[in-house]
């Protein structure tokens, strides 16, 4: 499958780690849109939120509980936030579901 974080996985493309396990990996972001710009994804190819079913919901529950694990390892427990881009209106531009963890400086209000 033509997926690049699917190689990323594989080892196949390059990542700096910021965690990993049987489930889930952790990677920097290459183009960072923050100064701690980091990207949590499932080791299936799930392509968005949108294909998550009842069989793979496990997926989402082990990430939300990592991120806040990692968001201490990345030093910025204070305040972060979780991103996920759904579909071409959404920004998705990987069609991989991730979760942007971005933090570092205090973020703009979105409201
Ligand atoms: P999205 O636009 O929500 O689909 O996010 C995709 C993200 O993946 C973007 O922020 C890209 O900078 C990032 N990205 C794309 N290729 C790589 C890569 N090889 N390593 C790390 N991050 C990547
Ligand atoms: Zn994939």
């Amino acid at each position: 499958m033509d997926c690049i974080f699917c190689k990323i996985i594989a080892g196949e493309i390059p990542s700096k780690k910021a965690y990993e396990d049987e489930y889930i990996l952790a990677f920097y972001d290459i183009v960072p849109a923050a100064p701690v710009h980091v990207l949590v994804i499932p080791k299936v190819h799930i392509e968005s939120l949108n294909s998550i079913k009842p069989e793979n919901i496990d997926y989402i529950s082990r990430i939300m509980l990592k991120i806040p694990e990692i968001s201490k390892d990345l030093k910025i427990a204070n305040g972060y936030r979780v991103v996920t881009n759904i579909g071409d209106d959404g920004g998705q531009t990987v069609a991989h579901l991730h979760f942007h963890i971005l933090g570092g400086h205090k973020l703009a209000n979105m409201g």
